[in-house]
């Protein structure tokens, strides 16, 4: 997904297999006063696991994942994908929470807070988050858990790369034997109406087992924009069909809904967004119920957009309405993370292919980001609105962890007083 790391030219790229390798190369790096970037499945678009001729620690060979059945634990190397820990923790019928798209690595996705399907029943990724094993700035393998080093463990919930190097996650595990009914479906854009009005029915009636994304694409090959909706229903059949009965009546051109094992759910996106190109990603968030007029004018502009800049058609935005309740119930200052309430996230990922467009693609992401959250509703909250993990570029620390800001700089200087760790995201940024 990193584009950038296709333009740079790194200096090194290490392969490395052991919490050992990583600190020998983080100790070359520091005393040779050489740039480094911390790289697992490179999903973030703003350049932050790639340097200019410097060192990648690539951890894509880590990717070990043991499950504990007894404990209902999941432990996992640095540099998984979340196919593989959903892969393996389904053959004991368990499930964590990852993201919705299996291709992302755990690394970033972990370390900056994370949600996905099941954030409906148990809350954001480091919720379930039980200790990771990292390797500090200054040359030491610890343990962050509620029990040891337990400020670090604060910090590495939101913030996490900027603290060190994650060589492992260990997670809580739920059961989760049985099927659940999901997937796509693609709507034409007159449906909107009633699209919103399906998300701001689901904002209410939702009793967490539910879950319902929609956004704006040109899947193909319609190439006409859409409004693509994901479905997730953590139970029966019949149940669901009766749940997104009044969805489904709207007549979706593309139907890909069923009956699927949990693991499988995570991949149902993969299409939607994959692998090549040039990429922008960009976040703000909305309260519900949504205003359709409002919705309209986002899916004008990016109909518009698509309609008049060649090879912009697979991208994306996205309102991810999956419901906050438990994600909320966690105080603000109880894990670094800035953007906790009771608020839904939109995400954006646009894609395109010729480098004249670059500045043209990236200002556009951010208009629009920058009016969904404006108009939104999220602007009087204690959260921040925008999901750190989906802000490319480098704000203000305030801007990305809120209340928790002060605390990160204070725990910055305890764990890492050179900000060697400091581009996803900079926390001593003036
Ligand atoms: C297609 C797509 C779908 C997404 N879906 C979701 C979603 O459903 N839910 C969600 O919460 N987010 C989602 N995201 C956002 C995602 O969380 C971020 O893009 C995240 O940075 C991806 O992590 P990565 O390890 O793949 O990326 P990378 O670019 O490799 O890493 C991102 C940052 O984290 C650092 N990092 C990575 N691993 C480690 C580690 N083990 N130790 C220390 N630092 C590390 C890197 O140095 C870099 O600075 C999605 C993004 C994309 C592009």
């Amino acid at each position: 997904m990193d584009s950038n790391s296709n333009c740079r030219k790194q200096g090194a790229v290490v392969l490395v297999t052991s919490a050992e390798e990583v600190l020998t190369v983080v100790n070359i790096a520091r005393d040779n006063r050489i740039q480094f970037v911390v790289s697992a499945e490179r999903h973030s678009t703003g350049g932050a696991s790639s340097v200019e001729g410097g060192i990648i620690i690539d951890l894509r060979k880590m990717r070990k994942v043991t499950v504990d059945p007894e404990a209902k634990t999941i432990t996992a190397e640095g540099g998984c994908t979340w196919e593989d820990v959903d892969v393996e923790a389904a053959k004991y019928g368990l499930a964590t929470v990852g993201g919705t798209v299996n291709h992302t690595g755990i690394g970033g996705l972990t370390l900056g807070g994370g949600f996905g399907w099941l954030s409906s029943k148990y809350g954001l990724t480091i919720d379930n988050l039980l200790s990771a094993t990292m390797v500090l700035a200054n040359g030491s393998i610890v343990i962050a858990s509620s029990t040891e080093n337990p400020d670090l463990f604060w910090a590495i919930r939101g913030c996490g790369a900027s603290f060190g190097v994650a060589v492992d996650f260990t997670y809580r595990a739920y059961e989760q034997k049985d099927p659940v009914w999901a997937g796509l479906l693609g709507f034409t854009a007159d449906k909107l109406q009633g699209i919103v009005k399906f998300a701001n029915w689901h904002h209410g009636a939702n009793t967490g087992d539910q879950c319902f994304l929609f956004g704006f694409s040109v899947p193909p090959p319609t190439n006409q924009p859409m409004t693509l909706c994901a479905v997730f229903f953590c139970g029966a059949q019949q149940a669901a069909e009766e749940y997104f009965a009044e969805l489904t009546a709207l007549g979706p051109v593309i139907n890909q809904v069923g009956s699927m094992p949990y693991e499988k759910v995570n991949g149902m996106l993969n299409a939607a967004v994959n692998f090549g190109g040039r990429k922008t990603g960009g976040g703000s968030a909305v309260k519900l119920p949504l205003e359709p007029l409002f919705v309209q004018e986002v899916f004008d502009d990016f109909a518009r957009f698509v309609g008049s800049h060649r090879g912009v058609g697979e991208s994306l935005i996205l309102f991810e309405i999956i419901p906050f309740k438990k994600i909320a119930e966690v105080p603000l200052e109880a894990t670094a993370h800035g953007s906790r309430s009771e608020y839904y996230n939109v995400g954006s990922l646009f894609k395109w292919y010729e480098p004249e467009l670059d500045a043209t693609v990236r200002a556009f992401s951010r208009f629009v980001n920058q009016k969904i959250r404006e108009q939104g509703g999220t602007m009087a909250e204690r959260g921040v609105g925008a999901y750190s993990n989906y802000i490319e570029y480098q704000l203000n620390p305030e801007k990305i962890f809120g209340v928790n800001a002060e605390k990160l700089r204070q725990l910055k200087l305890k764990y890492d007083p050179e900000n060697l760790f400091w581009r996803w995201h900079n926390v001593l940024l003036e």
